[in-house]
């Protein structure tokens, strides 16, 4: 898959070289391309904003060095704008724009950008929640990591992204690792036991109590879905109804 970032602040989407998307980028999994929109302006002082047109605060990111950048560099697929007024970045947002061949993103910053520049690209705007950040290029992250674990090949192949919290319709259970006991604070008898089906059915408990206090309206959700549960699985989602 191709990844385009349009961006005024190319350093700041260096995370997006280390640990497991760098090594997918590496493994040519990913395929990253980073543009500095600056380098395409034409402004003599290298400006790439300029005041709103009808005034207010702030500056608005010009047409010019973002459509001559798109260009230039033979950009295509879906282009995303990151944006408050988006629609809202999900799972599901994320696995159908893991399936395309290539998007582009562009980060803004200051006010915004020119809306004509958006007009011309077809923009489709995605928002990571109702908040507002100071730049586009955190957005662009939060979105290129999560939709590259639906990728195939980015996540170590014993992973399924699938069996995440919230993908899987529950919260993940806890997890806990060596030593098995620590400042008296002890591992779950169960997870030492190396009965199987008795971890399988306490994680299963622990992410219904989970979903249950924080995401009622995940728990809910998962009630109403097509279980197909053991005798002994109902009789522990019949203590949390
Ligand atoms: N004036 C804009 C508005 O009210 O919608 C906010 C501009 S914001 C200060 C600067 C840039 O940060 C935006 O152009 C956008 O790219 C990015 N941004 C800020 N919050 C965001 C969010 N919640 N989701 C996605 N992008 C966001």
């Amino acid at each position: 898959m191709k990844i385009n970032i349009l961006t005024l602040f190319p350093e700041m989407l260096s995370p997006l070289k280390q640990s497991m998307l760098g090594r997918a980028v590496d493994n040519g999994i990913l395929e990253l391309d980073v543009t500095d929109i600056r380098d395409y302006t034409e402004d003599k002082h290298n400006r790439v904003d300029d005041t709103p047109y009808g005034g207010g605060a702030g500056m608005v990111m010009q047409i010019q060095p973002i459509l001559d950048a798109y260009e230039a560099k033979g950009y295509g697929g879906e282009f995303i704008y990151m944006s408050p007024r988006g629609e809202m970045l999900s799972g599901e947002l994320a696995k159908e724009l893991s399936e395309k061949e290539e998007i582009t993103i562009l980060c803004g910053h200051y006010e915004g950008v020119d809306q004509r520049a958006l007009d011309k690209l077809n923009a489709r705007e995605v928002s990571i929640g109702d908040y507002v950040l100071t730049c586009g290029e955190i957005p662009a992250m939060v979105l290129v990591d999560t939709l590259a674990r639906f990728v195939e090949g980015v996540l170590p192949k014993e992973e399924s992204v699938l069996e995440e919290s919230v993908y899987s319709g529950l919260l993940e259970y806890p997890h806990y690792t060596r030593p098995a006991e620590y400042d008296g604070m002890a591992v779950p008898e169960v997870l030492l036991s190396g009965d199987h089906g008795a971890v399988d059915l306490w994680r299963w408990e622990q992410s219904l109590a989970l979903t249950k206090e924080k995401r009622p309206d995940l728990f809910d959700k998962y009630l109403e879905s097509d279980l197909k549960l053991s005798k002994k699985e109902k009789a522990i989602l019949d203590k949390y109804r």
